[in-house]
């Protein structure tokens, strides 16, 4: 059996670790790229979400690399994540790809066919061996969450553009060799400590905006074009709603890790959104108002064109504008938006933060 699964931002990193603590073969599929956009568009539904084309890319692309079977998430509740894996799978049937495909959905929704389908992975590994992997890879998770909040600090920081990102590529390769506890605590050490001796700038010109939407285009650069980095270079520190660390935490261990303080997103979208409506609609509403209380200076959401959820959260953003009085910048993208047109929204939108900035300023001297 050779596994491979789809790429979302450094996902491939803990997922990979954990089939191999277990002795299974894993093909990680190439990065994302327009060849893997190309191959989702061209055997995709023109209406699929931009996520189910590119994971068919993933999926085309890691054939081509030997996989057979394929690890999934499925979903469940009112957007049509639920429907993805059924789509997939049928898609490349019909393509003439032989694969075996294994959904995992949610074990807080229904946690024995979790069971069993984890089971038919793992083979003849125990239990316990399952556990010890998990531990790993979430060991690995946590690690790259924590080289990546230092990097979203330090890349507005940095006196000469450029050693952060250096050092953030090497040390994730680092994590990503490790084979053991002791060598994956050594590589995110040596990462953090040369995070630490970067030049910097003063603090005066950094602004921070929160970053919210939908899991895969915030997570994964391809899609987003690298926001995190574009923005960094604007001066711009970014925090995301979702981290994959503190997501595998809520929603696969039923939050074990006390490293981790779950974010109470439900209780602060309640004055405006009091229900699910699938996908991340509600932490984005939650994580908006979370933002504005801690003072951040501007909100971007992002997310798929045509993403259901994430159009009830848009709907809903002008009224936490209103009542907190910050910038909000919505950004949907599909396969015919452009590094370009983005970058030039997301320079508009850090100047007009600067120019309110800079009056507030003004106002409260002349006081
Ligand atoms: S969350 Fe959005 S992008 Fe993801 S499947 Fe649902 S509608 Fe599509």
């Amino acid at each position: 059996m050779k596994i491979t699964f789809p790429h979302m931002g450094n996902m491939y990193i803990p997922v990979k670790a954990l089939l191999e603590y277990l002795d299974l073969e894993v093909v990680v599929p190439p990065f994302s790229s327009q060849r893997t956009l190309n191959l989702g568009i061209k055997y995709g539904h023109e209406f699929a979400c931009l996520p189910l084309k590119i994971n068919l890319g993933n999926f085309i692309e890691a054939k081509e690399l030997g996989a057979d079977t394929i690890i999934m998430a499925g979903g469940v509740g009112p957007c049509r994540f639920g429907l993805y894996a059924q789509v997939e799978r049928e898609i490349l049937t019909e393509l003439g790809y032989d694969y075996d495909s294994l959904v995992l959905e949610p074990p807080d929704k229904h946690l024995l066919q979790f069971v069993n389908r984890v089971r038919k992975i793992i083979g003849a590994n125990s239990w316990w061996k399952v556990i010890e992997a998990i531990k790993f890879a979430y060991e690995k998770a946590y690690a790259v969450d924590l080289i990546e909040k230092n990097v979203q600090y330090l890349r507005p920081r940095e006196k000469k553009v450029g050693i952060v990102d250096r050092i953030y590529n090497h040390t994730l390769a680092t994590i990503n060799e490790a084979q053991s506890y002791q060598s994956l605590y050594e590589a995110t050490n040596l990462g953090l400590l040369k995070l630490e001796q970067v030049p910097r700038k003063s603090d005066e010109t950094v602004i921070r905006i929160g970053l919210v939407g939908e899991i895969y285009t915030l997570l994964e650069p391809f899609v987003n074009f690298d926001i995190e980095r574009e923005l960094g270079k604007l001066g711009v520190h970014v925090t995301r709603s979702l981290y994959l660390s503190e997501w595998i935490n809520s929603h696969l261990l039923m939050n074990i890790s006390k490293r981790i303080k779950p974010k109470p997103f439900a209780q602060l979208a309640k004055p405006y959104l009091n229900y699910f409506v699938g996908g991340h609609g509600r932490e984005t509403v939650g994580y908006a108002v979370g933002f504005a209380q801690e003072g951040y200076d501007g909100i971007i959401q992002i997310a798929p064109l045509t993403c259901m959820p994430e159009i009830v959260a848009h709907t809903i953003l002008p009224r936490i504008r209103e009542d907190y009085q910050i910038p909000v910048l919505t950004l949907y993208v599909d396969e015919q938006s452009g590094k370009a047109g983005m970058i030039t929204r997301l320079e508009a939108f850090v100047d007009l933060i600067r120019r309110q900035k800079g009056n507030q300023q003004k106002r409260r001297a002349a006081q």
